[in-house]
C-alpha cells in the first residue's frame, strides 16, 4: 500500500498466546491515539510465528477484545505464520551480503551464568560461531541443525553505534557490539527469530509509528540496525510504560482474571477498563468511563512523556476498574 509523504501508519502486533491483558491495552490504546488523531492509518498483524503460537482461535478472540474495546483498524489482519516467504527473501538478501553466519551455540552455553548480560536481561553473545570456517559448519550440521545470525559490526567501527529517538524516553543508544554481539534472525528449528520478522513486516506494510510497552525498548536499536540493511527507512519508536503489579512484577498474560475476556464476562464494561487505563496518564478523569474515540482530541505525546513510570496496578486502580 502507498501512503503519502507524511502519512502515519501505527499498528497493532499482539501475539496470539493468549488474551489480551491490561498491558496490551493500554500500549494499543496509546498507539490507536497516536494513530487516529492524526488520521493516519492503523494495521493489525498477528504475530504468530512461533508455532507454539498459531492458534487461530486465540487470534480471533483477540481481535474480537480489541473490536469490542473499540479500537478498530484499517488494514489486516496478516499473519506472520503465512509469510516464511518474505523472511526468506529477506535472510537471503542479508547472506547475499556475507552479513550471516551458522551459530551452533547450545541455549546452555548461551545462558552460562558467565555470558554478559543485555540491559534487557538477554545475553550477549560472544562470537564463538562468527568464524567457523565452512568445513566445520557443513560438519557440525550434520549432527545439530545451525541458527542463523546477523554479523554487527565491531566495536570499533563506528556503523554499529545505533541512535534510538523514542518519542517517550527520548534518546537511547546503544553499541550493538557490546550491548547485543551478533543477533540472531533464524532459530535452529527454522523459525524466523522476531527481530526480522518484525522488520521485514514493518517495512513492508510502510509502518512508521511503532508504539508498544517499554520492555521492549532495548530492541529498537537492532530493528533500526535491521530495517536500514534491508532497505526500509526504520519507523520512529515510542515505548510506553508498562503495568505492574505493587511489588514491580510486571503484570503477564498469567494474570488470567484481569485479562480482557475475564472482565468481560465479570462484567466490567469496556468505557470503564479504558477510562481507568487513560486516567493513568490523565487522559481522562479518576474515575471517568470513556471509549478510545472520546479520547482523540486530548491526546498528546507531551502527557505521555509526563507519565513515564510504570503503572502499578494497585488496590486503587482495581476499584476504579471494577467500579
Ligand atoms: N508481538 C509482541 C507482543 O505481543 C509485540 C512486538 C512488537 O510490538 O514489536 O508483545
Amino acid at each position: 500500500m502507498a501512503y503519502s509523504q507524511g502519512h502515519i501508519v501505527g499498528r497493532f502486533a499482539p501475539t496470539p498466546s493468549g488474551r489480551m491483558h491490561l498491558g496490551n491495552v493500554f500500549s494499543a490504546l496509546i498507539s490507536w491515539l497516536a494513530v487516529r488523531s492524526v488520521g493516519g492509518t492503523m494495521v493489525l498483524r498477528i504475530e504468530d510465528i512461533d508455532p507454539r503460537a498459531q492458534d487461530r482461535a486465540v487470534a480471533d478472540l483477540l481481535m474480537a477484545d480489541l473490536e469490542w474495546l473499540g479500537l478498530d483498524w484499517d488494514e489486516g489482519p496478516t499473519y506472520q505464520s503465512e509469510r516464511r516467504a518474505v523472511y526468506e527473501d529477506a535472510l537471503a538478501h542479508l547472506s547475499a551480503a556475507g552479513l550471516t553466519y551458522s551459530c551452533f551455540c547450545t541455549r546452555a552455553e548461551l545462558h552460562a551464568a558467565s555470558a554478559p548480560h543485555a540491559s534487557d536481561g538477554t545475553y550477549v553473545y560472544q562470537g564463538t560461531c562468527r568464524n567457523l570456517s565452512p568445513e566445520e559448519v557443513a560438519r557440525r550440521s550434520e549432527t545439530r541443525p545451525p541458527a542463523t545470525r546477523l554479523r554487527v559490526p565491531d566495536a570499533d567501527d563506528p556503523s554499529g553505534d545505533v541512535l534510538v529517538e523514542d518519542l517517550v524516553y527520548g534518546a537511547h543508544e546503544e553499541k550493538l557490539a557490546c550491548d547485543c554481539g551478533d543477533f540472531l534472525v533464524r532459530r535452529s528449528d527454522g523459525v524466523f527469530a522476531y527481530q526480522l520478522a518484525v522488520v521485514v513486516d514493518d517495512g513492508l506494510s510502510g509502518v512508521n509509528l511503532v508504539v508498544r510497552g517499554r520492555d521492549l525498548l532495548g530492541s529498537a536499536a537492532r530493528q533500526t540496525y535491521l530495517a536500514r540493511l534491508l532497505g526500509f527507512e526504520p519507523p520512529r519508536y515510542a515505548h510506553v510504560p508498562l503495568l505492574v503489579a505493587p511489588d514491580g512484577r510486571r503484570l503477564s498474560k498469567r494474570e488470567k482474571d484481569l485479562d480482557i475476556g475475564a472482565l468481560h464476562e465479570a462484567g466490567v464494561p469496556a468505557e470503564r477498563i479504558i477510562g481507568t487505563l487513560a486516567a493513568c496518564v490523565s487522559l481522562a478523569q479518576p474515575g471517568a468511563l470513556a471509549l478510545p474515540a472520546d479520547l482523540i482530541d486530548g491526546f498528546s505525546w507531551n502527557l505521555i512523556r509526563g507519565h513515564r513510570q510504570d503503572i502499578v496496578v494497585d488496590q486503587s486502580f482495581l476499584s476504579d476498574l471494577f467500579g
